[in-house]
């Protein structure tokens, strides 16, 4: 791929409500917390669920993300890396078949100005320095 486009659609969630879940690094976590007032360490018992090497959020009973509210993201924009960067994620660029798999999912791609694939992998660097456990090679 050369280029891409994309432009996130007015209205739509569906990335949201995709199976999956949702990653946060540290930053993430005290820049979500400060956006719905609660101290870091509330925000992370309520809400996160910690392994060795990752933070993600917990999910409510039948849903994907307990942020995902009529209207939107209830964390915009103080939402997590993952979710601001979607989809200039290194995996999804990486690959034109995987690209076009979320193309079928996600309506913002194909739509837009032109990003070149220079560009779109700089946005996506900032998930491997985000998400570093995750990119290992
Ligand atoms: S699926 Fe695509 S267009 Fe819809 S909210 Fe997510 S990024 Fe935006
Ligand atoms: S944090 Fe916000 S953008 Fe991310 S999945 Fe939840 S509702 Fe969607």
């Amino acid at each position: 791929m050369e280029s891409v486009r994309f432009q996130c659609q007015p209205g739509c969630t569906r990335c949201c409500d995709v199976e999956g879940y949702v990653y946060l690094s540290e930053q993430d976590l005290k820049r979500a917390a400060r956006h719905v007032k609660m101290s870091a360490a509330a925000f992370e018992a309520r809400y996160v669920y910690r392994t060795r090497h990752l933070l993600r959020f917990r999910k409510p009973r039948g849903r994907q993300c307990h942020f995902l509210v009529d209207g939107g993201c209830a964390l915009h924009p103080d939402k997590p890396t993952q979710c601001r960067l979607f989809p200039f994620w290194p995996e999804l660029l990486e690959s034109r078949r995987a690209w076009e798999a979320t193309a079928s999912r996600c309506p913002g791609i194909g739509q837009g100005p032109l990003v070149q694939i220079g560009t779109a992998h700089e946005t996506a660097a900032e998930m491997k320095r985000a998400y570093p456990s995750m990119y290992e090679e």
